[in-house]
């Protein structure tokens, strides 16, 4: 069985890691029988890494109840700051309490800052957190520190240097190679060493599911026995830099799968021509793409903080995966990524049209009238006023009932 160190903790982690965000449910809650099998099998198997966080509903306090005994020392728990729910310094001593009576622990293996970009760390650091982080490490609360990140890539090794972090957690997969840390990021964050969790190695879901029929025969072609997921999922552990892929995984099935792809999938381990086929699926992808974006990010920064290939890239992924419906996958992706909810606003309405961005693309697109098609696509009047009710209104709500229903 392969595991991969992490230079910087020396910890050795199993390259699949259960993500416990999506457990079974039964009647809206965990369904407890259900999860703690699934994930006793998990670790029985070799999966030794468990990543939740306090924003993951009931997920901390579940974990808690059955990490216990002959499990308590076979993984790794790693979970996470709410940026969000940050007020002043006291918040986050406040929550960090809070998270380790849940999970029954005196400590937490693996500590991450959730969800920051720029903005968010820092409004983070001008209440101390380092001071936070250290004090937390001192007393032997945490013992290693990270972020997960959801930002333009141009600001991720900004952050990748404002600590000395020991790990990080990345939306990374073959369709979304330069957006967000990107691969560029990777190699960064693992030239310091630090441990590399990947999220979302699926897409969500996207890459395993129906794609276009092209991309389909493409990959039927190659290797009729592999199905999307497996290629999605090779090529993420293909990347020598990565240390794991998360997946929430709730069927015995699913967990299957991706163990068999784990224990076979060493670095670089995937042929040329495997990785021929998955850049021929990628190309055949973008071919079908409404706006002719690569997602380089060289038209970056805007001085209005548009995030102009994050824009593109969910607009493109509307028409691409056929997200349908009035709340769709794209709609949520585009309010989740580019409106702010979690830090930044850089959706495609604050383009004035200055034009700083048209000389710098490769493409040579007119990305003042391609924002405009994203605007209307996703935007609606009175979208700031629900999307700062969400942000402050209904985000402090959802988290007192959590604490509610915990008690
Ligand atoms: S034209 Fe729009 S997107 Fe481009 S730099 Fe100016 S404000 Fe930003
Ligand atoms: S708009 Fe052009 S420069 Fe900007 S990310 Fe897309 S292709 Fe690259």
């Amino acid at each position: 069985m392969q595991y991969r160190l992490i230079k910087k903790t020396g910890d050795e982690i199993f390259p699949l890691g259960f993500g416990a965000m999506r457990l079974p449910l039964k009647n809206g809650k965990i369904d407890r029988n259900k999860a703690k099998e699934l994930i006793y099998h998990a670790i029985n198997k070799g999966v030794n890494f468990i990543d939740t966080a306090y924003l993951y509903g009931d997920s901390e306090t579940f974990l808690g109840e059955i990490l216990k005994g002959e499990y308590a020392d076979k993984v790794k728990i790693c979970t996470k700051l709410p940026a969000i729910n940050v007020r002043k310094y006291e918040d986050m001593e406040e929550i960090l309490s809070e998270q380790l009576k849940r999970l029954q622990r005196d400590s937490i293996d693996y500590y991450l800052i959730h969800a920051v970009d720029s903005k968010a760390m820092n409004r983070l650091l001008k209440k101390d957190l380092i001071k936070f982080l250290n004090n937390a490490r001192n007393e032997g609360k945490i013992r290693h520190i990270g972020f997960s990140y959801h930002g333009p890539k141009e600001e991720f090794p900004l952050l990748i240097d404002v600590y000395d972090w020991d790990v990080v957690m990345v939306q990374y997969n073959y369709f979304d190679e330069n957006v967000q840390a990107s691969i560029e990021g990777i190699e960064y964050a693992a030239s310091k060493d630090m441990g590399i969790f990947v999220m979302e190695p699926l897409k969500g879901g996207i890459l395993a599911g129906k794609m276009p029929s092209q991309a389909e025969e493409i990959f039927k072609k190659a290797n009729p026995n592999k199905s999307n997921a497996q290629w999605a999922m090779e090529w993420v552990l293909n990347n020598r830099n990565i240390t794991c892929v998360l997946s929430g995984m709730n069927s015995p099935e699913q967990l299957e799968e991706n163990l068999e792809i784990a224990y076979k999938t060493t670095p670089m381990s995937m042929s040329f021509e495997d990785l021929e086929t998955v850049e021929i699926v990628k190309r055949v992808m973008r071919d079908s793409l409404k706006i002719n974006c690569s997602t380089c990010g060289y038209c970056m920064p805007c001085p209005r903080g548009v995030n102009i290939p994050e824009c593109m890239k969910i607009y493109n992924e509307k028409f691409l995966f056929n997200h349908k419906g009035f709340i769709n996958q794209s709609l949520m992706d585009y309010f989740q990524y580019v409106c702010g909810i979690m830090g930044n606003s850089g959706n495609a309405g604050k383009c004035n049209g200055c034009g700083k961005c048209l000389r710098k693309c490769p493409q040579k697109l007119d990305i003042i009238s391609e924002l405009k098609k994203v605007k209307k696509e996703f935007e609606f009047p009175g979208m700031k006023y629900i999307l700062s009710f969400v942000r402050h209104i209904g985000f402090p709500l959802y988290r007192q009932l959590v604490k509610l229903l915990n008690r």
